[in-house]
């Protein structure tokens, strides 16, 4: 790994005065959660299409009893995952007052987990600590639609007798409208975005970066494959990120 590369992202870390992370799963993998596209990754052990939202519409208790069953045998249940060293680097860019945001596709609540503030994070595609009732709208911990559903509720129901879902956007199903006009409205203001781990190949998550680009900031990416992205980025650093962004805060803590 190139220790210019990294000199240069502190730099531009040190210039800006606001700078959006844009994480994907790759910034989660060092801690033990499998990305989507990497070989080994979630989609050589399931199929993408038990994971759309006509599917789960069509049948919540089937979907709910198919989720049930996968957490049973250890898959998709990262609830006791924790932050690794590329997620404490981020919150760390929080503490010293120079992150605007973190924009991310992961559901697995790590960024606050490692101390950046819930208000700081825009989930892009949800969170599976939550539940969000069809019906009403109320939201729920997650724990508790999966006691319900372990006890037999399938598909387990709100208060009001509305079905549940997990506050994770599946495929096919629109991107929560609040986060995805502030990820916008962050990309259109900062002055450095730093992707981290992420393929950029999931529309329209993706096309944050590019509005960032287009904007007038700076763009650095830092995953361990090349993305379709790079050939617009001020630096790209093809490694891990667990190992690179700590390397980063330190230049920025020494200067
Ligand atoms: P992706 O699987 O398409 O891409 C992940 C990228 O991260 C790959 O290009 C890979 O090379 C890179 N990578 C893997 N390990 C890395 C590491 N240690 N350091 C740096 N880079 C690394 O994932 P995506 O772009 O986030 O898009 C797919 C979807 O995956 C998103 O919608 C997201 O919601 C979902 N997802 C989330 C989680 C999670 O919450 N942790 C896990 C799996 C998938």
């Amino acid at each position: 790994m190139a220790s210019k590369d990294i000199e240069r992202i502190a730099d531009f870390i040190l210039d800006s005065d606001s700078v959006v992370v844009f994480t994907g799963a790759g910034v989660s993998t060092e801690s033990g959660i499998p990305d989507f596209r990497s070989p080994g990754g979630i989609w050589d052990k399931y199929d993408p299409n038990d994971f759309r939202y006509e599917v789960f519409i069509n049948d919540p208790g089937e979907y709910w009893k198919k989720r049930l069953e996968m957490r049973k045998m250890g898959g998709f249940d990262f609830s006791g995952a924790e932050p690794n060293p590329a997620h404490l680097a981020i919150a760390e860019l929080e503490e010293l007052g120079k992150l605007s945001s973190v924009i991310t596709q992961n559901v697995d609540n790590l960024h606050q987990k490692a101390g950046n503030k819930d208000e700081n994070v825009i989930e892009l595609h949800g969170s599976n600590k939550r539940v969000r009732c069809l019906e009403c709208g109320s939201l729920y911990p997650a724990e508790m639609a999966w006691d319900k559903a372990e006890k037999g509720e399938l598909p387990p129901k709100c208060e009001c007798g509305g079905v549940l879902k997990t506050d994770t956007v599946l495929f096919g199903e629109p991107l929560p409208r609040e986060a995805v006009k502030r990820a916008k409205s962050e990309a259109e203001n900062c002055d450095l975005m730093i992707v981290v781990g992420s393929s950029l190949v999931v529309y329209p998550a993706s096309s944050v970066p590019q509005i960032s680009k287009k904007t007038g900031s700076a763009l650095c990416i830092i995953n361990l494959q090349p993305t379709n992205f790079d050939s617009i980025a001020d630096v790209v650093i093809h490694g891990k990120a667990g190992e690179i962004l700590p390397k980063i805060m330190d230049r920025v803590k020494k200067r």
